[in-house]
């Protein structure tokens, strides 16, 4: 990497602040951080940091708001902290365009992985190569989006449109979670009923044709409360 990746900590526990910066900076991301939502804004403007990990719970502003002013302007990654507990906050930020969260406690590899996601999501939509030509590929599983077939080892998986609509939009942010509003209105359209039974009646199906166990599924984590996320595409 020949210039470092610069990301911005919005977060006023001291001790919460000093590890994460310290975990960053061993793995060489280059690292601003503020305990105020004042002054994070201002650096997004002056910096242009990569990445952004946002606490929701800030002195001077809700995290929220934060979230609000900067979509109005810039598609700049942005990784909510949040307590476990808060799942209406979680669905709150994602919904006003954070692009994921990550609860406290977390664990380094998790928080690291959050942010690795989402740097490469940003890389993709920053270049000007049509976003999914290439097939999505994890264990076994190949989506391939021009041909409309999803593969388990080879073997072709039968998914009604619906289905391969909803496992493509997943695939297509791997690694991330997409709330269950998110699905809904780009499977539907915003005027469908916001109820989740119709989405949770298809993702059953789903799990049911491509999980060996869909009680414990490896390929479609459900994020309580939240929504789904894929597992990472392996392809690089
Ligand atoms: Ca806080």
């Amino acid at each position: 990497m020949n210039s470092k990746i610069t990301i911005l900590l919005i977060e006023d526990e001291s001790s919460i602040s000093k590890l994460i910066t310290k975990l960053l900076t061993s793995q060489n991301y280059k690292v601003l951080s503020t305990s105020t939502a004042k002054d994070g804004l201002s650096i997004i403007t002056s910096h242009c940091p990569d990445v952004v990990l946002l606490d929701l719970g800030l002195p001077d502003m809700d995290g929220l708001d934060i979230i609000r002013q900067v979509r109005s302007w810039s598609s700049l990654p942005i990784i909510v902290i949040s307590a476990r507990t808060q799942e209406k906050e979680k669905v709150l930020a994602l919904d006003l365009g954070a692009d994921d969260y990550i609860s406290k406690p977390f664990g380094n590899a998790e928080l690291l992985a959050r942010v690795r996601t989402v740097i490469r999501h940003s890389n993709k939509l920053n270049t000007n190569t049509p976003l999914y030509k290439r097939p999505y590929y994890a264990k076994g599983l190949k989506i391939d989006f021009e041909k409309h077939l999803l593969t388990i080892n080879g073997e072709p998986i039968h998914l009604t449109q619906i289905e391969f609509k909803i496992i493509s939009l997943l695939a297509q942010n791997s690694g991330s979670v997409i709330t269950y509003s998110t699905i809904i209105s780009n499977i539907w359209g915003p005027y469908v009923d916001d109820n989740n039974r119709i989405l949770r009646v298809n993702m059953a199906n789903i799990r049911r044709k491509i999980e060996a166990n869909p009680a414990e599924p490896q390929y479609i984590l459900t994020e309580v409360g939240i929504g789904y996320r894929m597992i990472e595409d392996e392809a690089e």
